[in-house]
């Protein structure tokens, strides 16, 4: 049996540091399934599909082959067979992806290909409904949030490093927006498992949350 460690929360949280870096320590493989629904996502752009048009985007997703692969070990992302990784943290990609990721369709077809994934190797996998419906086997999980303040000013902060030109207040009103489409969808809506550990990253740093996931995989 594979170790299975599902880490959920809202955008900004610091899911993806926090997931790569425990994969990294346990030697285990680390699933940005967010990627995954930003690939279909610039699939959907690239092809002009609307965000509002649920019927073309449920027609369309068929045509979307996405599959990851590993490269020193981080994780790529394949659409048609195209390295898409360096493409997919754009804010527009993200809003689309938070659009389209509520199409049923296009969830059955990327929670199929993670589930694969994780039973055959030990994973870290991040992502919004990885504890309530993808895994919800999984070893340990973790609900991973942080105030919504504190996450618009990290990504301001990671975004400005990156030499782009962005406002807090944009960035702030966007997370809200999209925590908001992501827990109030009707299908795997983000919400914290009945099994999850609440962890609020606010004021904690990077290594402070890095030990008390460690812990809970010692314990479980
Ligand atoms: O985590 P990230 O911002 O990359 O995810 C992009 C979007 O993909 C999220 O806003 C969410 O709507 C969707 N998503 C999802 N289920 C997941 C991971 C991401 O619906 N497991």
């Amino acid at each position: 049996m594979s170790y299975q460690i599902a880490i959920d929360g809202p955008a900004g949280a610091g899911k993806s540091t926090i997931a790569k870096e425990t994969a990294k320590q346990l030697g285990f493989i680390y699933v940005d399934t967010g990627a995954m629904y930003r690939a279909m996502a610039l699939y959907l752009l690239r092809r002009g599909i609307s965000a509002e048009d649920s019927k073309q985007i449920s027609e369309a997703c068929r045509e979307a082959d996405i599959t990851i692969a590993y490269k020193d070990g981080l994780q790529q992302v394949l659409l048609n067979g195209e390295n898409v990784t360096g493409l997919l943290r754009t804010e527009e990609v993200g809003n689309m992806a938070s659009i389209s990721s509520a199409n049923p369709d296009v969830r059955k077809k990327l929670v199929e290909l993670q589930q694969e994934l994780a039973e055959r190797e030990d994973v870290v996998m991040d992502g919004r409904d990885i504890g309530t419906c993808v895994l919800p086997g999984a070893d340990v999980k973790i609900y991973l949030t942080a105030s919504t303040a504190c996450r618009a000013k990290r990504r301001y902060e990671e975004l400005t490093a990156k030499g782009e030109v962005c406002d807090l207040a944009v960035i702030e009103a966007d997370i809200a927006k999209r925590d908001h489409q992501d827990m109030t969808r009707e299908h795997s809506p983000l919400r914290q498992a009945e099994d999850a550990v609440w962890l609020d990253s606010s004021d904690l740093t990077i290594q402070e949350v890095m030990e008390r996931i460690l812990a809970l995989v010692k314990t479980a």
